[in-house]
């Protein structure tokens, strides 16, 4: 049997029916730049966020970049984040000719090391991006509580925690603003890209509003220069259908998750990850950590167990990030556990059986 790190066709499958309808819809209406199913969807999202906006883009690197650019961010400007993250998140600061400043990881939760934050802002600091990284939320009273001392913006970059909270707050509606991601492959994931910004604060709303489509407040009077960031019409319908069913599929990972961590934290040498008491993990993915990583990964693959590495090169140490001029060392937490770090199989549709193999799969290469 092959176990693929992720399964998009069996999902499909158990909603293909809804699918085909919804997709239909948008045909026989040919509503297929944003128009009432993206609108539908953004009032539904919203809701699922707590929150009083959302706003539909075309990806999640658009809505950490006009959430950044809507809230003032440009050049000379600088934004503090972490260097374990997918590249998206720097990306978005560099668009809008700011400079990304890291701060380092946290040991248990891998997530950004919040007693780092303060040393790391200068009087040229204009947001704090924290990542909600793998489905597990960022220690968030520690971050809003020092970004209300220098009264800077919070972005909370959630593309990979739909559905995840904080104290019982959905992970994006913490921050200014929060930022998802429906890629593929994400919890909530579109057929194609698409993303969405949420909020609470009406000002940031309507600027992301007009940023995404040209600066245009009316059609053909342009008050700012935006972009073309519209989410299309279709994926609106599609997320409309998945949104129904995202809280189930977050418990179908929770629960593969909890069978993972039963299987394997008698294991010598491997670290099952943490979900921290004030959390809700969604595992978008499910992450441990082994010395021997490459050899692992490469013994699973042999039995056609697939895995990923998340991230296998802190941004900080990529050729497009050479610029910036940080050595390896600067970053010590986040360059040692990039060396360590496995994403086992994960999503909603996987099954015990299949569990079972790759933690069989585990103790064989291990042994
Ligand atoms: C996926 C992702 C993004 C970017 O989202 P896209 O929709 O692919 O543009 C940004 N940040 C993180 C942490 C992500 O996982």
């Amino acid at each position: 049997m092959k176990i693929n790190f992720l399964d998009l066709n069996s999902q499909y499958l158990s909603i293909r029916d809804e699918i085909g309808t919804a997709i239909q819809a948008v045909l026989d209406s040919s509503a297929f730049a944003s128009g009432p199913f993206v609108e539908e969807f953004e009032t539904a999202f919203a809701s699922f966020c707590d929150c009083e906006y959302a706003i539909g883009v075309g990806s999640g690197t658009e809505a950490i970049w006009l959430s950044l650019a809507a809230l003032g961010v440009g050049p000379g400007d600088e934004v503090i984040t972490v260097p374990n993250t997918f590249i998206a998140t720097v990306e978005a600061i560099s668009m809008c000719g700011a400079e990304p400043v890291f701060v380092d990881i946290d040991e248990i939760t891998y997530n950004m090391d919040v007693h780092k934050i303060e040393g790391a802002i200068t009087r040229k600091t204009k947001a704090i991006v924290p990542v909600h990284l793998f489905g597990h939320p960022v220690d968030m009273d520690p971050v809003m509580e020092i970004a209300s001392a220098y009264d800077l913006p919070v972005v909370e970059d959630a593309c990979q925690a739909h559905g995840a909270t904080y104290k019982k707050h959905p992970a994006g509606s913490i921050g200014t603003v929060g930022c998802f991601s429906f890629y593929p492959g994400k919890n909530l994931g579109a057929y194609g890209d698409a993303g969405a910004v949420v909020t609470n604060n009406p000002a940031i709303a309507n600027t992301i509003k007009s940023l995404r489509d040209h600066g245009q407040s009316k059609k053909y009077y342009h008050d700012t220069i935006g972009w073309n960031a519209r989410m299309d019409g279709l994926q609106g319908a599609i997320l409309n259908v998945k949104l129904r069913h995202l809280a189930g599929w977050n418990l179908n990972r929770r629960a593969n998750a909890q069978h993972y961590n039963k299987r394997l934290q008698g294991l010598k040498n491997i670290t099952t990850p943490h979900e921290a008491n004030y959390a809700t993990h969604v595992y978008h993915v499910y992450v441990i950590r082994a010395p021997s990583r490459d050899l692992l990964i490469q013994g699973l693959s042999e039995m056609n167990i697939y895995c990923g590495i998340h991230y296998p090169v802190p941004i900080h140490l990529q050729a497009a990030y050479r610029f910036l001029g940080l050595k390896p060392g600067s970053f010590p937490v986040a360059e040692k556990y990039a060396k360590e770090i496995i994403s086992l199989p994960m999503f909603a549709e996987l099954t015990e059986p299949q569990i079972e193999l790759v933690v069989k799969g585990i103790e064989t290469v291990l042994t």
